[in-house]
């Protein structure tokens, strides 16, 4: 994250090839609605001006030299860079076509991943959500700008049973259909994964998720919360790419709560559900 709490930022819009929806969702924040610039946020016309550079889309081929230039045009300081949505995290939904930019693999990254402009540029902070929404991107800011903490009050979505309401403050209950136990924990984590690393890498992590799940059930240890831990532990060490390691500590997270709830585990995660599963 960015040491420096900035009081305002002047910011320059730049698109690397997205669909659209997350400039859209850009523009949203600056409408009197959401209105950004109550955060001291300013979009200018010229990278030249700019503090920080709001970069959506997954980095085409035709945009890598302009995203280059226009970041090489700020002023060297701050020089904030946020990638907004999961193609300019992870090329999203692009992730493997001929279009992209690609380099594999990935600076920092041991695996197969293609897209997103920080094989040009830099990126200080990751805003995913495919497109994220107008208080997502908020929210983003606001933790840029250090303010996150004054202004800003959290929630976290969870599934419950049909009929059970919340006891939690600050907790928005979805619903999802009275599906079997085991799917439960799938189709919730996997929901729940998508926002924190977006399409590709939620599958790959998820996948490698279960496994270690799987292992420190195998042996029903007297304590299967640190055999889970510590597999995580071991599986960190040998990731190299942040947004992986964030996202299995928040499975981790997740996992447990989940287990708190349904106190039970049965089969749940020992198959493999297919990545087009629907939801
Ligand atoms: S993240 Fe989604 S909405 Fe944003 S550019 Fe990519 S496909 Fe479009």
């Amino acid at each position: 994250m960015v040491d420096r709490k900035l009081k305002s930022v002047w910011v320059y819009h730049v698109d690397a090839g997205s669909c659209n929806g997350c400039d859209i969702e850009v523009l949203d924040t600056l409408t009197p609605y959401y209105d950004l610039e109550r955060l001291g946020v300013k979009v200018v016309p010229n990278p030249r001006h700019a503090d920080v550079l709001f970069i959506t889309g997954p980095l085409t081929r035709q945009t890598r030299l302009s995203i280059k230039k226009t970041y090489e045009a700020m002023p060297p300081k701050p020089r904030i860079v946020v990638a907004i949505g999961t193609c300019a995290c992870s090329g999203g939904i692009f992730y493997n076509s001929y279009a992209l930019y690609n380099v594999s693999p990935q600076r920092g990254s041991d695996r197969l991943r293609t897209g997103g402009p920080e094989i040009v540029v830099p990126i200080d902070l990751y805003i995913p959500g495919c497109p994220p929404s107008p208080e997502e991107i908020l929210y983003g800011v606001s933790q840029l700008l250090g303010i996150k903490e004054k202004k800003m009050k959290g929630e976290y979505w969870i599934a419950l049973p049909p009929g059970e309401e919340s006891k939690v403050e600050n907790e928005v209950k979805f619903k999802i259909p009275d599906r079997p136990i085991p799917l439960r924990y799938w189709l919730t984590l996997r929901e729940e994964l998508r926002r924190v690393v977006g399409y590709y890498d939620r599958d790959v992590v998820l996948n490698d998720f279960i496994d270690l799940v799987g292992k420190a059930f195998k042996e029903v240890p007297k304590n299967t919360k640190e055999e889970l831990h510590n597999l995580i532990t071991g599986y960190l060490v040998e990731e190299k790419d942040s947004r992986i390691k964030v996202a299995m500590l928040f499975l981790e997270n997740e996992f447990w709560r989940l287990y708190t709830e349904y106190q039970e585990w049965g089969e749940a995660l020992k198959k493999k559900y297919p990545v087009t599963w629907g939801v």
